[in-house]
């Protein structure tokens, strides 16, 4: 048998990026990969499974790329959480404190019915509280978040202690 693939050598590092001192982790050649987003996909859907989800929720708009594969895998549905102003009819939100400002999430008021087992999705974990706030967000509405799943964690930022769901990761870095 052949050894692993190991992602990590698609995913490309960028200093600098959005501002000075950031190191970015950018998942765009993970995803132009010919096989990359597929195995990540596959590799991701064998330990989100354990949890037996219904319903994979998504954050915009990275997390819509990791989170749709993965629902059609495991054949459950995908709800989005979206940014301001983009979804139709009433809605619920949650705000959140960024390093500079605030965002918000949001989702359809009826998106939420009940035994759904819901994971949250996104491409990375830095601080958490991204994660953090669609968690709150989808219990506001009477969700069940069984957990929450990434592909790149970034571990020196201890994110997961943020979360009040457990969390898988795909690929950690110092
Ligand atoms: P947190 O809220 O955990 O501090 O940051 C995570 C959120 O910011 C995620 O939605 C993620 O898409 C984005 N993010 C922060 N840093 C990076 C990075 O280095 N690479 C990528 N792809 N996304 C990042």
């Amino acid at each position: 048998n052949p050894p692993p693939i190991d992602l990590k050598q698609y995913i490309r590092e960028i200093p600098d990026f959005p501002k000075p001192g950031i190191l970015f982790y950018d998942i765009s050649s993970l995803l132009k990969h010919p096989d990359g987003w597929q195995l990540a996909t596959a590799r991701m859907t064998s330990v989100v499974c354990q949890w037996n989800p219904t319903l994979i929720a998504g954050i915009e708009s990275r997390g819509f790329l990791t989170a749709a594969p993965l629902a059609t895998r495991l054949g459950c549905g995908m709800l989005m959480l979206r940014k301001p102003g983009k979804l139709p009819g009433k809605t619920i939100s949650h705000s959140y404190n960024l390093e500079y400002g605030s965002d918000s999430l949001h989702i359809q008021h009826d998106a939420i019915t009940p035994n759904q087992r819901i994971v949250v999705v996104d491409d990375l974990l830095a601080t958490g509280g991204t994660l953090q706030a669609a968690v709150t967000l989808l219990k506001k509405a009477g969700a069940d978040v069984v957990g929450c799943a990434v592909m790149v964690e970034l571990m020196a930022l201890n994110g997961r202690k943020a979360l009040e769901t457990e969390v898988v990761s795909l690929l950690q870095y110092d």
